[in-house]
């Protein structure tokens, strides 16, 4: 697929998101009224036909996706990639559920860690109906090219949670290429602010939109952005599993978008400037920001991504206890398990996301029990920084 280049993208893309819009409102709305209904009448057969055999993209059937607040969705969400087409869903979930049943036979190669509900979907859902799923959570290029089989999907996040590792994108999809396999990223962390990896050559490209694209913590929702082709096969498991969002969702949705960009620079801005202060304070033993010299993957990160975004890492002394009070003492970063809204969030992973890993298995993974995640809002970040320092000064100043 030629896609425009990566660096194109945003300049032109604050401009595309207000004014590109797929529909013209016929009373002169500058944005697509919300179109709650479930089906859409026709004046005659033909147009019907014209609409169900696909000749014509119209309006025909909710669930199908056929709707006008879901389709001026989807085109806005195409946009954001720069991409062919987008698929919207009623949840991240839903939205890799289709995707993995997509590959069938082919199998998936999953790399590095992932988000614990698409490590459930495969372990629980996808490998007892036979979809082939193998794991390499610390994947190297020799192992990979070992396992590698034509028809395959490779799968992976980048940066990932909770330790923000970074992978290569360019690197594997080319390794994956060769082998005849392609390549399917979870983006959630890095936003298309940040990154676009269908410019590197990732085939299909997911989104939690229930993260940074609805951005206020009130919107469930998920997307899967690349070519129409690639695309087809997971908008008819769409149908058939019922797993559209509701056209109100996609309204909200759309309404979010608008302000992506200014919310990302933002996150990105702040998380930044956290990370540069919290690593200068003694009573934190780490901090891991793909944008800090010191972050194994900063080289890559600087190569595939424009920002490094919202989410910043700590690590703290005092094991989990320690984590748990200073967690427990913040006050602007509320504690709850998600990412990506207006406002700033904390979670401890050992608590929560890795909660059901071994000790061993999370130490192995580098997941340690001080551990917190910060998710970056739009608060003040003099305010932010306040409070984390007093929440450290509670804790750990004898
Ligand atoms: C939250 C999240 C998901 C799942 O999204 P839902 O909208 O909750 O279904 C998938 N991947 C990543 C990286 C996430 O953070």
């Amino acid at each position: 697929m030629n896609f425009k280049k990566n660096q194109d993208n945003t300049a032109g893309l604050a401009t595309r998101i207000i004014h590109d819009q797929a529909y013209t409102d016929p009373w002169g709305s500058p944005d697509i009224p919300l179109y709650a209904s479930t089906t859409f009448r026709f004046a005659r057969t033909a147009d019907l036909l014209e609409v169900v055999e696909g000749r014509k993209v119209g309006a025909l059937y909710t669930r199908y996706g056929l709707n006008p607040s879901i389709l001026a969705l989807e085109h806005t969400l195409a946009q954001l990639e720069t991409a062919e087409g987008a698929l919207a869903f009623s949840s991240g979930i839903a939205a890799l559920s289709a995707a993995f049943l997509s590959t069938g036979q082919g199998g998936v190669v999953c790399l590095g860690e992932m988000y614990g509900g698409t490590q459930t979907l495969l372990e629980k859902s996808l490998s007892p109906l036979g979809v082939p799923v193998i794991q390499l959570p610390f994947w190297n290029e020799a192992e990979l090219v070992q396992v590698l089989r034509p028809g395959q999907w490779v799968f992976f996040e980048t940066p990932s949670n909770p330790t923000l590792s970074i992978i290569d994108i360019a690197a594997v999809v080319d390794l994956a290429h060769r082998a005849g396999a392609k390549v399917l990223i979870d983006s959630t962390f890095a936003t298309p602010v940040n990154q676009n990896p269908l410019a590197l050559g990732v085939d299909l490209v997911v989104h939690s939109a229930t993260k940074y694209l609805g951005g206020h913590s009130d919107i469930t929702a998920g997307a899967v952005m690349g070519s129409m082709e690639l695309l087809k096969p997971l908008a008819v498991w769409r149908q058939n599993l019922g797993s559209i969002l509701a056209p109100v969702t996609a309204s909200m949705l759309v309404r979010s978008l608008k302000t992506l960009i200014v919310r990302v620079e933002r996150q990105n801005a702040t998380a930044a400037a956290l990370a540069d202060s919290l690593q200068k304070n003694p009573q934190v033993q780490r901090v891991l920001y793909p944008g800090l010299p010191e972050h194994p993957g900063h080289a890559i990160a600087r190569r595939q991504m424009r920002g490094f975004g919202g989410m910043l890492t700590l690590e703290l002394p005092g094991g989990q206890q320690s984590a748990s009070a200073v967690a427990d003492q913040l006050r602007l970063f509320l504690l709850a398990p998600s990412l990506g809204g207006v406002e700033s969030l904390v979670t401890q992973p050992c608590l929560t996301s890795h909660r059901e890993l071994s000790a061993a298995e999370r130490q192995r993974r580098g997941i340690s029990e001080g551990m917190l995640r910060l998710s970056v809002g739009l608060e003040a970040v003099e305010d932010l920084l306040a409070d984390l320092q007093q929440a450290l000064e509670v804790v750990y100043s004898v």
